[in-house]
């Protein structure tokens, strides 16, 4: 089906019954913390931005998306919206974007960020023919923005205050004006903070109509408990519809928001059907390409537990994989007996052949070496193994208190993180 951009259901009110979204949670990491922000990733019953139940590689998204297509073809944007900012971590979602592209040319794309990083992306996100972004701007008034960001994080910098709330409204206002010089649509929604910048609603758009964003999306606060804003009264219906009017002396408003899930698939509006939730769920421990074949993961561990042996002592290696939309203990394995030099680390590739990594305290280069030639990446941790697992299955970067420290053998293609 030929899709044009009247085919967006956010930005067209009028197709919102008859065409549907899809986001890709692929972006795990933010570079602002807002004061009404919490990131959580198993919660599947609760609806609003950064709530994802997964998180997907960018192979695990494309494949995700082609089995959600064939369920739902009135699918015509694929968005990604979380639930970090797509720009915390560029090239994952820039991955995603093109893989979408490649196999799915007439998709409209569209993205949802803070804006502190996509100026830099603008070119790309042009070549990739990505024709929605939607910035959030919740402050032009670097005084308004303090009460609102406690952080923004400009590669190693951490920048608060208004010297933060200063730089992102900055890189908001150039990611505004390149955008709209490459012919994207921008949308800029901002949230109605009440006592905070309820009365600084209408100047927010007044400036980003100057630089010629097209729609204006004014969100009612969700106030989330733990967050600084969890006790905050959210704004009264009329006062936003109040507010949506003044804006509109200055911009297009879009009155419809969803607030949807960093994960939500379907028309606006309409909880993810359970079909859609199990695909997501089945999506999320898939193995990626090459890893098909080797779907499984074997585990140093003393217990059971932690990843805690050293690959040289281990006598044997607990062999985990993919199973039901999660993973589980299959089965244990014993390792070739010490001694007997190459010969030993070859025999134990060839017992690993349907592993696509090994979890281990730590491990010599000789078994490195001939691991990674039998494609079978060696991760160094320290921590649990759901942590090892959830990072070779679902990219989720390893947060253990302890220091956690991730090797990759030389075969890895991956990013250094554990995962690919
Ligand atoms: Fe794009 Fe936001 Fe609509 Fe998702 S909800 S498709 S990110 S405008
Ligand atoms: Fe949350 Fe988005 Fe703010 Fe990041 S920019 S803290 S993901 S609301």
């Amino acid at each position: 089906m030929s899709r044009d951009l009247s085919c967006h259901p956010c930005f067209n009110d009028a197709v919102r019954h008859a065409f549907a979204r899809i986001h890709l949670p692929v972006a795990p990491e933010c570079n602002v913390q807002c004061n009404f922000c919490k990131r959580v990733y198993d919660c599947v019953n609760e609806s609003r931005p950064g709530v994802t139940s997964v998180l997907l590689t960018p192979l695990q998204a494309l494949k995700y998306l082609q089995e959600s297509l064939k369920r739902d073809p009135r699918i015509s944007v694929v968005g990604i919206a979380g639930p970090g900012d797509p720009f915390a971590t560029p090239e994952r979602t820039l991955q995603t974007l093109q893989l979408v592209r490649e196999a799915f040319p007439e998709m409209l794309l569209c993205v949802a960020s803070n804006g502190l990083n996509v100026d830099s992306h603008v070119d790309r996100l042009a070549s990739l023919a990505v024709s929605h972004v939607t910035l959030t701007v919740n402050a032009v008034d670097p005084a308004i923005g303090a009460k609102i960001y406690a952080w923004v994080r400009d590669g190693k910098r951490m920048y608060r205050s208004q010297v933060g709330a200063g730089l992102l409204w900055t890189r908001q206002a150039d990611a505004i004006r390149n955008l709209k010089r490459q012919g994207v649509t921008v949308k800029v929604n901002t949230i109605v903070i009440p006592g905070v910048n309820d009365q600084h609603v209408v100047d927010v758009a007044r400036r980003v109509a100057e630089l010629g964003a097209d729609i204006s999306n004014c969100v009612p606060l969700y106030p989330v408990a733990g967050t600084v804003f969890g006790c905050v009264e959210p704004p009264k219906p009329e006062q936003v519809a109040a507010l949506r009017a003044e804006v509109g002396r200055y911009l297009p408003v879009m009155a419809h928001c969803a607030r949807c899930r960093a994960d939500a698939v379907g028309l606006l509006g309409e909880a993810s059907s359970p079909e859609a939730e199990l695909a997501l769920l089945h999506a999320s421990t898939t193995p990626s390409s090459s890893d098909e074949a080797r779907p499984n993961v074997a585990v140093a561990t003393l217990e059971g537990v932690l990843v805690n042996e050293h690959l040289g002592s281990a006598q044997q290696l607990a062999i985990y994989g993919p199973r039901d939309g999660s993973f589980q203990l299959l089965e244990t394995r014993a390792t070739p007996p010490p001694g007997g030099g190459r010969d030993r680390w070859q025999a134990l590739a060839e017992t690993l052949r349907d592993c696509q990594a090994v979890l281990v305290a730590d491990a010599g280069d000789t078994p490195r070496n001939i691991l990674a030639e039998y494609q079978i990446k060696v991760i160094s941790m320290e921590g649990l193994i759901e942590d090892g697992l959830n990072a070779v299955y679902r990219g989720i970067e390893i947060r253990s208190p302890s220091p956690t420290r991730l090797r990759c053998g030389s075969g890895c293609g991956g990013n250094g993180q554990g995962c690919s």
